[in-house]
């Protein structure tokens, strides 16, 4: 482990990756070293669905440009083969369904598509493993199982990491739910568990009757939640459900077997049981869950820390952020560089 870099990046989910890969990409010697506590992809983006959506949670927030565009030249740029599909994705509801709507599922009311929006998806894995290369590849230092323990700034910010100082001209933190000390986020965004299920295949005769045939991913607009898609083999994904937390650290010990987030699981399993006769019998062969982190105004964090100009933070995605993370990531790299400027979007105020 080095004792002085030019970056230093915390967290190893898409956000960090995305970040060490691009500072790399950019500006090739300068060195960069990522800190993981775990390892890649231990956070959300190893847990995640994978559905790819153009907005923040807040939507449309200002100079946050074309994010589906953004991600798709990053990955490009940096060789990344991770499946990127963007049909568009289907916003259902239990109100104005269109007259056309090809799902027609039963789950508190009836739920049909009531709009498209521009999204797509990606498979999870292959973007974690193709950011994490390409940061190697490129000669970014990634080190797992080396928790950040905390950050004092002398002359410049110093990480103390696994027991040992580690200097750094400029610092990212891309923790997400977890470390809310560090990333300075500890009361002003709520870290919870959400949870998802994974069905065995399916014929395809089912897909086309639950009406999911062209592959884009769907999300409820109204309560309650339901999102999911269909991944490798004719799976379909099925997401919902959040265990609220006093404290994130809760977030290292939960077990989907048991309390709250099963009977959560269970609630689910029987909600897709419900939502059409082809799925009555269906097996679920997945249960998991991860962590999210939710800001105020359901806005992402993107800001300097602040006690310490040097030190970037980024994250709380609310659950939209396998786009956004490495759109940002990117983004939050070239501020690091002094080649573009954060967004002022603590200022915002949003019209409902
Ligand atoms: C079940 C589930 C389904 C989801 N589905 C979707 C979806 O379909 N579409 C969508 O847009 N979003 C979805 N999300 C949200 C999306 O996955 C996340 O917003 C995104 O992955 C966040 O990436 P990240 O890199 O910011 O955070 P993370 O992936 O959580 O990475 C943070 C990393 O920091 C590490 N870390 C923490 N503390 C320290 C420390 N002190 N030192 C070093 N490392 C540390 C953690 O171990 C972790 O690896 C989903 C999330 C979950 C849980």
């Amino acid at each position: 482990m080095p004792d002085t870099v030019d970056f230093a990046v915390v967290g190893g989910g898409f956000t960090g990756l995305a970040a060490a890969a691009w500072l790399r990409h950019l500006e090739p010697n300068k060195s960069v070293a990522l800190f993981e506590s775990s390892r890649i992809g231990a956070g959300s983006s190893g847990h995640t669905g994978g559905m790819t959506l153009a907005d923040t949670a807040a939507g449309e927030l200002p100079g946050l440009g074309d994010v589906l565009a953004g991600l798709s030249g990053i990955l490009r740029e940096l060789q990344v083969q991770c499946d990127l599909q963007l049909p568009g994705a289907l916003e259902i509801g239990r109100e104005e369904i269109l007259p056309n709507s090809p799902i027609s599922w039963s789950d508190s009311g009836t739920l049909g598509v009531t709009k498209e929006v521009p999204g797509g998806t990606i498979d999870p894995g292959k973007m974690l493993s193709g950011l994490a290369q390409a940061a190697t590849k490129s000669g970014a230092l990634i080190f797992e199982n080396s928790p950040v323990e905390s950050l004092t700034v002398a002359e410049s910010p110093v990480l103390q990491v696994a027991g040992r100082p580690v200097r750094a001209r400029c610092i990212l933190i891309a923790t997400n739910a977890e470390s809310l000390e560090l990333s300075s986020l500890a009361g002003l965004a709520q870290p919870k568990f959400t949870l998802a299920v994974a069905t065995e295949p399916l014929s395809s005769d089912q897909i086309s009757s639950l009406g999911l045939a062209p592959g884009k991913p769907f999300y409820t607009s109204d309560l309650p939640y339901l999102w999911g898609r269909v991944f490798h083999g004719n799976r379909i994904i099925f997401g919902s459900g959040l265990v609220h937390l006093g404290d994130w650290r809760e977030l290292l010990t939960l077990n989907v077997t048991e309390g709250h987030a099963a009977e959560l699981l269970s609630d689910l399993e029987r909600r897709v049981r419900n939502l059409h006769p082809a799925l009555q019998n269906v097996r679920l062969s997945h249960r998991w869950g991860g962590p999210i982190l939710i800001a105020d105004k359901w806005q992402p964090a993107f800001r300097r820390h602040a006690e310490h100009r040097d030190v970037i933070i980024l994250g709380a995605y609310s659950g939209h952020g396998v786009a956004l993370s490495v759109y940002l990531g990117a983004w939050a790299a070239e501020s690091m560089l002094g080649k573009k400027q954060l967004p002022q979007w603590d200022d915002v105020q949003l019209v409902d």
